[in-house]
């Protein structure tokens, strides 16, 4: 007998995303198949297998583990050992070791799979048009799941008793459905049913096809999904685009449409082959593509830009929805403006009901939130905009381990993340901090993690800033030790975790604002990082904030800014400062007195100020609308204007004096706008590779880690990166986590942790 036909029995231990995600079945396919012996079940940190027979058996199982696993399974160790064999006669599935089952993982939601919508579209099969059919492979699990371990009893689906047809699947470990805890049928699970705006029931014999024809007809309808409501409109339908956002309070900021698959999405945008495989990736992301000239897409969908945000459908609801008759619908978070998307039929009438005409309700109930993820393509990654939906609670990995920690974000884009180990789970979006509903879904969404990863912190991670709702919850905690953390020294720290980098290396920060260690509003930043500590080395000029917050609503008020740093008294005959004409002397006495104005070095800033030089928006309606019209305006590279880096001492300070000199006297004499645009964004890539450069030289670091939320800025990204490898960099960016303030909490932990760690070795 060769050594490869020896019988053997193997151990094998896998951790990761592997419960509830048909790996048992898996395991079990795959060991009977093989001919091999042994168990499988799940244990308090993933799944346990033994497997006997012939070593080559033994070693293609392994094969087969690592290699193919089903599609759900996101494996992060496999540990093997070889035991003594036990002559076992077969291979079974057994009962789980019920010891600590909050190790594992719990999945994110999965868009609905083929097999399923193979049957939904089945006259003969018993779930034909059914919109909640699911299986192992496909369904909801991160929206639906109260407590673990994840069993039917602790997920919103407990009220629905399975039939005996969902119970015969269910426990069938050959079955598609085996242990699928969603699973049901129009028998026994939850259904649709259209109401109007009182909540009272329109009595229809099709509820999907009234919603359809109601929405062919103009209507704003209210559609309750997976992870919230979405109000729908017909995306070719001016008058209801522009209805919606009337009501919405939402005037200009892009919304979102659903194209009922890849050809439908190909005729309104077009999605190169990374954007299309993104788009149909089983986590269903928002892409931002490129628009369609000419679709039928109406142009109010996203004004003043040259992408639109597309998904595909993801949930068999979905599937039916789109068979209407129109180009796509707008699919839009259910929520008033900023405030979080609503889930309860009730919640959802009352704070929908001024906006919707009609409401498609479900009586699956949705136990917590989760809006659509948002992603781009840029510099041939994948980059997170918003990670939500699809995404949250898989986890990052810390680069070393942190005490059970809970890290509360800053205040736009909020997420929250706690840690256990080198394990980091990132909330799904929270929203913009700045109301109590969205305050009450934080603490909502700190509790739940809590309590599926079984993370007691010892320790909350909060902003430097002291009046973020973040900061003072995280600060309301009892017997919670308190760390915080710079805003920009979180960004960069964020950026080296997920690249797993190990400090010191340069980190070119730059967002919209963030409270820095001298108490002014930083945003253009160069730091030398470390995950425990970091020191600036170079940021942009100081410029003030006319006005304070007024400043960031209305960029007319930075381009005055920006111009009289440029300039001096003597102002340039600006189109943009004859504009404001009326409101110019009181403004410049409060500069001159230095009432309500204080400085900033905030690169949004920047080009708010040159987004209104240029007449592009003098006041915004959402953050960062002046910065996004400048960018979608802007032609490519172009020649750069002017500029200084200074060194004052130790500190490296970036002057754009000859920019913004550059770009409004190429305003008066004409010249294109989008060449000029070009130019800007040109010359502030320059600009900070030179102050790169030089910090390069000073320190002797060639590593560089680019976050802030201006990494958004395709652009920017793109050609930062170009530039700087140029210049001998190695440069590493954001691909897990978003590089906004949405990734925020990451770096936060990381820091805290490395606090801790030197604390402890002191
Ligand atoms: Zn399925
Ligand atoms: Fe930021």
């Amino acid at each position: 007998m060769g050594l490869k036909s020896k019988v053997v029995r193997t151990r094998v231990e896998v951790e990761g995303v592997v419960q509830g995600v048909g790996f048992r079945p898996f395991v079990y396919r795959t060991a009977k198949e093989l001919g091999l012996t042994g168990f499988v079940l799940n244990s308090s940190r993933g799944v346990e297998i033994e497997v006997e027979g012939a070593g080559s058996a033994v070693m293609g199982f392994l094969e087969n583990l690592e290699n193919s696993p089903p599609p759900l399974a996101r494996i992060t160790s496999v540990k093997t050992k070889e035991i003594p064999t036990e002559n076992s006669r077969a291979f079974i599935i057994a009962l789980s070791q019920d010891t600590d089952r909050k190790r594992a993982h719990v999945s994110p939601d999965v868009a609905v799979c083929r097999d399923c919508l193979r049957e939904m579209r089945d006259p003969a099969d018993p779930r034909f048009r059914y919109p909640f059919i699911n299986c192992t492979n496909c369904g909801p699990r991160y929206t639906i799941i109260m407590d673990v371990p994840y069993d039917r009893p602790f997920t919103t689906m407990a009220v629905f008793e399975m039939c005996e047809v969902c119970a015969g699947e269910y426990h069938d470990p050959l079955n598609r459905r085996f242990h699928a805890q969603p699973v049901c049928c129009p028998g026994c699970g939850p259904g649709v049913w259209l109401a109007n705006k009182e909540g009272e029931e329109i009595v229809a014999k099709d509820p999907v096809a009234e919603t359809i024809r109601l929405l062919e007809h103009g209507r704003i309808v209210a559609i309750k999904g997976l992870g919230g409501f979405h109000l729908a409109v017909d995306a070719g339908n001016e008058d209801a685009v522009l209805r919606l956002r009337s009501r919405k309070l939402r005037e200009e900021k892009p919304l979102a449409v659903m194209a009922r698959d890849i050809d439908a999405a190909r005729e309104i945008s077009e999605p190169t082959e990374d954007e299309a495989e993104l788009l149909l990736d089983q986590r269903r992301p928002i892409v931002l593509v490129k628009k369609r000239a000419g679709s039928k897409v109406s142009e109010q969908v996203a004004p003043n830009n040259r992408y639109l945000g597309v998904m595909l459908p993801y949930t068999p609801l979905h599937h039916l929805l789109m068979e209407g008759a129109f180009p796509a619908l707008v699919m839009t978070s259910g929520n008033l403006s900023e405030e979080p998307i609503a889930i309860d039929n009730g919640e959802g009438l009352k704070r929908l009901g001024n906006i919707a005409d009609f409401f498609l309700l479900h009586d699956r109930d949705i136990y917590l939130r989760a809006d659509d993820s948002v992603v781009m393509f840029a510099g041939g990654r994948e980059r997170p905009l918003r990670r939500s939906r699809g995404w949250a609670p898989a986890p990052l990995k810390l680069p070393f381990p942190a005490p059970p920690l809970l890290a509360v974000g800053a205040m736009i884009k909020n997420t929250v993340l706690v840690a256990r180990g080198q394990d980091a789970f990132l909330s799904q979006h929270i929203g913009d901090l700045e109301n109590i509903e969205t305050y009450h879904f934080l603490v909502l969404t700190v509790q739940h993690p809590r309590r599926i990863f079984d993370v007691a912190p010892e320790v909350a991670v909060a902003d430097l800033h002291p009046d973020y709702l973040s900061t003072r919850y995280a600060g309301s905690l009892d017997g919670v030790r308190l760390i915080r953390v710079a805003h920009h020294h979180a960004h960069a720290a964020s950026c080296m975790a997920e690249n797993g980098l190990e400090g010191p290396c340069l980190a070119l920060t730059l967002d919209g604002m963030g409270l820095g260690t001298d108490g002014t509003a930083w945003g253009g930043e160069l730091l030398l990082a470390e995950y425990a500590t970091f020191r600036r080395l170079g940021h942009l000029t100081n410029v003030p904030l006319i006005g304070g917050d007024m400043a960031a609503r209305e960029p007319w008020r930075m381009a005055l800014s920006w111009l009289i740093h440029a300039y001096g008294p003597e102002l340039p005959k600006a189109e943009v400062l004859k504009r404001h004409r009326e409101k110019l002397p009181v403004l410049l006495k409060m500069v001159e007195k230095g009432v309500n104005t204080p400085p900033t070095t905030s690169l949004g800033r920047l080009y708010d100020g040159a987004a209104a030089i240029l007449g592009i928006r003098d006041a915004v309606s959402f953050e960062g609308q002046a910065a996004m019209e400048l960018e979608m305006a802007a032609r490519g590279v172009s020649e750069p204007y002017p500029f200084e880096v200074k060194e004052e001492g130790e500190m490296l300070k970036a002057d754009p004096a000859g920019i913004i000199r550059g770009l409004s006297e190429d305003v008066e004499r004409g010249r294109d706008v989008s060449e000029i645009a070009g130019s800007f964004q040109t010359s502030v890539v320059e600009m900070f590779s030179e102050m790169t450069r030089l910090a390069g030289e000073r320190t002797g670091l060639s590593r560089v880690a680019l976050s802030g939320g201006c990494f958004q800025n395709r652009f920017l990204l793109e050609n930062f990166t170009h530039r700087l490898k140029g210049l001998g960099f190695e440069v590493f960016t954001h691909t897990e986590v978003p590089a906004n303030d949405g990734g925020l909490p990451l770096g936060q932990a990381a820091v805290a942790a490395a606090i801790i760690a030197r604390e402890r070795k002191a």
